[in-house]
């Protein structure tokens, strides 16, 4: 799907057709489909319907010729740059109340502070407390969609699809599937965890017209028997679901996987050999991949969850995104609470941008952001997601932009600058270069900014 604003073949709104309640005027940053780019318009009417799914995109300087007889808009947060919410692939809900355990490396870390959490959410008043603030996390910090691993607990599982469904979040979400290698109280036989994912697809899976999926969630080899990988391959294959999972994230865990699994020939082997890998697969880390399993998982169209900030973290070392590039992998980016710090995808975008100094995988703030929203979406193969175009649900965000140092004294003020956009002198994209507005979204880690998210264009959270 191409697209631009104004472009005459995208037309479909009739003047009879507009509801005032369905127009969002402001600034907008509208991700390309395909490649990592960005466009910007000054100011533009985003129309959509009853649905929540985008018709038009339609510039402010054109709307008298569109519509002579209706005023414009007014704008929507003038001090703030509207665009696609944030995708996170990679998050765990059961480890909200954990973050910043600093108790890692990656195995210690899960025996020290993530089973004994995740273990509490066989209490249903426990997940129930946990979910709701999850959510608010996501919805505080503009992130519309996420993949998620629950904990192994069908009823904690149940509860966050709830939570979901009642706060209009994007997902695809799963039981986490443990039935070796740790404590008793997470742990649950492959009989009973298929049985519980079939319970969860049944009443989940294609909610609100696909936008919450169950998805596949085998927490990594290491905790999983072959006999419960085999049967949720199957599963996965029998529903034509997304599958997530952790793969080559710490050395130790490279040695202990191959000690688990003799036959497989590598790390991706272990999935791949029992039907896990497939064009819905999502693979967390990534760090340690051979080039042969980078091949595979490009053959196979899979993609890869980059979690930078736990990888740093944890001391797990970094992803290249080089090879993502060079496999032309999909790729999304991922918090990883609880191992990573932070909900905000734009701490992510900061954070894969430090892994890629060091990592000599050049990047540039633009093409994070394309990560952080559309390349999320592709690689959770959600195409009505990350985008600002015609047939797109309008899960929208607005961010109000740091200040900028470069203004003269007079126009520094921020109250002042307010009254000048809600006066419409000025847009926060006429201040500075597009290049240069991203890269303060991303880089002033200080500057909350959110002012608004909208999920199928209907508001979510508000700054208060
Ligand atoms: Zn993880």
């Amino acid at each position: 799907m191409t697209y631009t604003a104004n472009d005459q073949s995208t037309f479909k709104v009739q003047a009879s057709e507009l509801d005032t309640s369905r127009l969002i005027r402001g600034a907008w940053l509208c991700p390309h489909p395909t490649k990592a780019t960005w466009t910007s318009y000054e100011d533009a009417i985003l129309v959509f319907d009853e649905q929540g799914i985008i018709s038009e995109l339609i510039e402010a300087k054109d709307w008298s010729k569109r519509f002579p007889s209706m005023s414009l808009p007014n704008i929507s947060n003038p001090q703030g740059v509207w665009l696609p919410g944030f995708i996170d692939t990679h998050v765990h809900y059961p480890q909200t109340a954990i973050i910043g355990s600093a108790s890692g490396p990656l195995l210690d870390w899960l025996e020290t502070s993530v089973f004994p959490e995740e273990a509490k959410f066989s209490q249903s008043k426990y997940a129930s407390y946990v979910a709701s603030r999850f959510c608010d996390q996501l919805l505080q910090n503009g992130t519309t969609c996420a993949a998620v691993f629950s904990s192994s607990h069908v009823q904690a599982t149940q509860i966050l699809f709830s939570e979901f469904a009642r706060r209009g979040l994007n997902g695809e979400l799963g039981l986490t599937l443990m039935d070796r290698g740790a404590p008793d109280d997470v742990l649950c036989p492959s009989d009973l965890a298929l049985a519980g994912c079939e319970e969860l697809i049944e009443t989940w899976h294609g909610h609100d017209q696909g936008r919450l999926n169950f998805c596949i969630t085998p927490r990594f080899g290491l905790s999983c028997t072959p006999k419960l990988l085999k049967g949720a391959g199957e599963l996965s294959q029998k529903y034509q679901l997304m599958m997530q999972t952790h793969i080559s994230e710490n050395r130790a865990e490279l040695v202990a996987t191959a000690e688990a699994f003799p036959e497989a020939k590598d790390y991706l082997a272990v999935y791949e050999d029992l039907g896990l890998l497939h064009e819905r697969s999502l693979f967390a880390h990534g760090i340690w991949l051979s080039d042969d399993e980078w091949a595979r998982i490009a053959n196979a169209k899979a993609a890869i969850a980059h979690c930078p900030d736990s990888n740093f973290f944890l001391g797990s070392g970094q992803m290249s995104l080089a090879k993502i590039k060079a496999n032309q992998v999909k790729m999304g980016l991922g918090s990883d609470v609880g191992a990573g710090r932070s909900f905000s995808m734009r701490k992510a975008c900061a954070r894969a941008y430090d892994a890629s100094r060091i990592s000599d995988s050049p990047t540039s703030p633009e093409e994070l952001l394309w990560y952080a929203t559309r390349g999320g979406a592709l690689a959770l193969n959600k195409p009505k997601l990350g985008l600002i175009a015609p047939d797109a649900y309008a899960d929208v965000i607005c961010v109000e932009p740091p200040p900028s140092f470069s203004m003269d004294a007079e126009r520094y003020s921020v109250s002042q600058r307010a009254n000048q956009r809600a006066s419409q002198q000025t847009s926060p994209l006429s201040e500075r270069s597009l290049e240069d507005l991203i890269a303060q979204l991303i880089f002033c880690e200080d500057w909350q900014g959110m002012l608004e998210v909208r999920t199928r264009g209907q508001s979510r959270w508000q700054k208060a």
